[in-house]
């Protein structure tokens, strides 16, 4: 094999589908017999990559993007003992070691091992995060393959409900631990603020631990239609009346137990403030209707640094948060990257056992080639309510 289709970042809103090499089992000069090398089943598009195409992360030009992959096995260093050529299999979008004392205690999402990323505690495929190159290609090479990929048993039953399992490298499990993390739980009121993809994916989570009402707010009427369609309740963040009112329609009480935030530092403000970036307007919102006691979990992304930010403080991370009210109502506060292997085999077998039929529905999932990627990535841009998944050899098509 010589070349690997792929989409490749050339600078804010520049994308091309382009041939790279074909991937070796090594990375940034080492041999790597614990990786294997992936013929890409299905990649997704996040919110994340759209922080990417924006301008809003710096990534390296002529780097392969792309961190949601579902793929089947093709070549294994010596040292996999747990896979076999053919496995059709679920890459978390952390990259993680395994071995560090992180990855031990459950944190896959802050691997501190230096190979992944000397810079930081955390590693990604398809970001500027030493290199991993990105699964929106025809083949990607995955480290630590026994640790990191999770293996589908009836490969025939997967491809059935990829359109779901699809979602179970990123942003099912994010939205879901994003709930654990509010402490959701049966019979809890949740307010969820972002009706995108990881958002939807909250919801769909709430529903899951048992949440009573579970209510999604977003200045976006085409992805609230789409939850409301299957019976969660919404709030049009472009109404004027504050979003305590707009709750307590809802459940006769201005707060909720638990909150999410699914919007990140991209975030607008509410009412009057729709139209306008305002960095801290889905955590702020968010500090004002969970009630006293209660908790957020925040897989929206914050940055320490931001290359185009709205003001300086935000160019270096510093928001402008309510955090006297945060403090006095004793809020608990769960960020960061979601540990993904934590979630995908017990989301992947809800799946398999139906637990969440609206799913894909609620998803709005919308298969395509490698080459439309870039049209998926500037849809996405402009608001779609898709989620698009690039299917680079059409075995998606094809089943
Ligand atoms: P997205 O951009 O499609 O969705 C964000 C939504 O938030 C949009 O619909 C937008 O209209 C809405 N919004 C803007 N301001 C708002 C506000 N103040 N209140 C409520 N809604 C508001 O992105 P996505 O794919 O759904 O991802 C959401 C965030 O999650 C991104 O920051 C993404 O990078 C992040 N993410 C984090 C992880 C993780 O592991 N922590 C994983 C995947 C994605
Ligand atoms: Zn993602």
């Amino acid at each position: 094999m010589s070349g690997n289709r792929s989409v490749v970042y050339h600078g804010t809103r520049d994308l091309r589908v382009e041939t790279v090499p074909y991937p070796k089992l090594e990375h940034n000069g080492r041999k790597l017999e614990h990786a294997v090398i992936l013929k890409v089943v299905s990649t997704n598009i996040c919110g994340s990559d759209q922080h990417i195409y924006r301008g809003r992360f710096i990534v390296p030009q002529g780097h392969v993007l792309g961190h949601e992959i579902t793929g089947e096995v093709v070549e294994m260093g010596a040292d996999v003992e747990l896979m076999s050529i053919g496995d059709l299999v679920s890459v978390p979008f952390n990259v993680a070691c395994g071995r560090c004392r992180n990855c031990k205690e459950a944190r896959s999402d802050v691997c501190e091992n230096d190979f992944v990323n000397p810079d930081a505690d955390l590693g990604a495929f398809g970001f500027d995060l030493k290199g991993w190159s990105g699964g929106q290609a025809e083949y990607v090479l995955v480290p630590y393959a026994d640790y990191m990929l999770m293996k589908f048993n009836d490969k025939a039953q997967a491809m059935e409900k990829i359109r779901d399992l699809t979602l179970i490298s990123d942003i099912l499990p994010t939205g879901f631990h994003g709930c654990v993390s509010a402490g959701v739980k049966p019979g809890s009121h949740v307010y969820i603020a972002g009706a995108g993809p990881v958002g939807r994916c909250a919801a769909a989570g709430a529903r899951l631990l048992g949440a009573a009402c579970v209510i999604v707010g977003d200045q976006n009427p085409e992805r609230l239609k789409l939850l409301s369609d299957a019976g969660f309740e919404t709030v049009d963040l472009r109404n004027s009346a504050p979003l305590r009112d707009q709750i307590a329609q809802i459940l006769g009480r201005p707060e909720v137990d638990c909150g999410v935030d699914a919007v990140g530092f991209e975030a607008h403000g509410l009412g009057d403030e729709a139209g306008t970036e305002l960095p801290h307007g889905a955590l702020n919102s968010l500090f004002d209707v969970v009630r006293a006691g209660g908790a957020i979990g925040v897989p929206g992304i914050y940055v320490g640094s931001d290359p185009d930010p709205v003001d300086k403080d935000a160019g270096n991370g510093r928001l402008h948060l309510d955090w006297g009210k945060m403090w006095t109502k004793s809020i608990r506060l769960m960020t960061g990257m979601a540990p993904v292997t934590n979630y995908n085999r017990h989301l992947t077998e809800a799946i398999l056992w139906d637990r969440m039929p609206y799913l894909s529905k609620v998803m709005s999932i919308e298969v395509i080639t490698l080459d439309q990627a870039p049209d998926g990535y500037a849809k996405f841009d402009k608001g779609s309510p898709s989620k698009f998944v690039i299917d680079p050899h059409g075995l998606l098509a094809a089943s």
